[in-house]
């Protein structure tokens, strides 16, 4: 750097790492670029910086940060690979990795439950948790709770667009969902990461389903287990504090970690990691079996009689008996 000094301090989010980069004064988007290509070794013009504009628009490189008047260490996400991750990801895999970290928690779930200091927490964040609804809740909906990180995206990976990274089926999943569903994202990150990842992805913007709202880590609480330590959990409880429509009777929530719902571990359904999206990209199917399943049940009066882990065997009673049977035969005549 120069000797100027360092008068602009950017955080680089990139790949599930933080970069802090320190820029003089008159650094331009251009040096920003390089210096982020420094760090992160991703060529400037494959660099998509996420969230920055000026005037509306993603800056030129001639723009000098100081015109765009960014907050002391602003962080920015970056979309992008480096040349060597593409040769990768154009290679074919030798393995593919799908192991879940996920420790069981089943015997704790139900102490934890009813915890009282949880229960008060959870009282507090009904109090002082600002909602934004984006879309007003509709009369007589379920609601569906959704994470993001490895559930809708894989957050891990590198790309050059969002979209690459998006779970196959998302929006006909949330199409499909939004019919009886109102429908609300929740994320253990901070809200301007929802807010980014959600744009990015057309999720907030798109014509035919509408999101209710999303909330952020600030809606969490940390509960201690015996065995675990200290974790950071989405008690459903919080939802439902500010909506009395709902309830554990009509909400499902979908997590590809089972402690995120230790609170209300009957209402949660862990989903299939998404990871590894270049590979699994024109296999996944967990959202398209989903929508089934949410279609399925959004019949009933009453999810709590459910057990969301055998999801996958589900079958609908008596009203469907006859489309059930005769897909059976169309299999049988299909096996001889
Ligand atoms: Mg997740």
């Amino acid at each position: 750097m120069s000797g100027e000094g360092s008068d602009h301090t950017v955080v680089i989010k990139w790949s599930g790492q933080e970069f802090r980069l320190s820029l003089p004064k008159d650094a331009t988007v251009g040096d920003l670029k390089k210096a982020t290509q420094a760090a992160t070794g991703v060529l400037p013009e494959r660099q998509k910086l996420l969230g920055l504009k000026f005037k509306g628009k993603p800056p030129g490189d001639d723009v000098a940060l100081t015109d765009m008047k960014l907050k002391p260490s602003t962080k920015i996400m970056m979309m992008g690979s480096r040349e060597e991750e593409l040769d990768k990801v154009k290679e074919v895999p030798k393995d593919l990795p799908e192991v879940v970290n996920d420790f069981d928690i089943e015997e704790e779930e139900i102490a934890i439950e009813n915890r009282e200091e949880y229960l008060a927490k959870i009282e507090r964040r009904i109090k002082e948790y600002k909602i934004n609804v984006l879309n007003e809740p509709r009369e007589g909906k379920k609601l569906l709770v959704l994470d993001i990180d490895y559930t809708l995206f894989d957050h891990r990976s590198v790309a050059e667009t969002a979209n690459e990274l998006m779970r196959p089926f998302l929006h006909e999943f949330l199409e499909s969902a939004y019919e009886n569903y109102d429908i609300v994202i929740w994320s253990a990150t901070g809200m301007k990461w929802v807010e980014v990842k959600m744009k990015e992805l057309g999720v907030t913007s798109h014509p035919n389903y509408k999101i209710c709202f999303m909330l952020d880590s600030l809606a969490m609480i940390s509960v201690h287990t015996p065995k675990y330590g200290v974790i950071e959990v989405k008690p459903l409880g919080v939802i439902w504090g500010k909506y009395e429509q709902w309830s554990a009777k009509n909400t499902i929530m979908f997590d590809d970690i089972r402690r995120n719902f230790i609170m209300n571990p009957q209402t949660g359904l862990r989903i299939r990691a998404f990871r590894e999206a270049h590979f699994n990209r024109d296999k996944d199917r967990e959202l398209l079996k989903l929508s089934k399943y949410l279609k399925h049940i959004a019949a009933l009066e009453d999810f709590t009689d459910l057990n969301h882990r055998h999801w996958e065997r589900y079958r609908p009673k008596r009203k469907h008996e006859h489309t059930d049977s005769s897909e059976r035969q169309l299999k049988e005549s299909g096996d001889t």
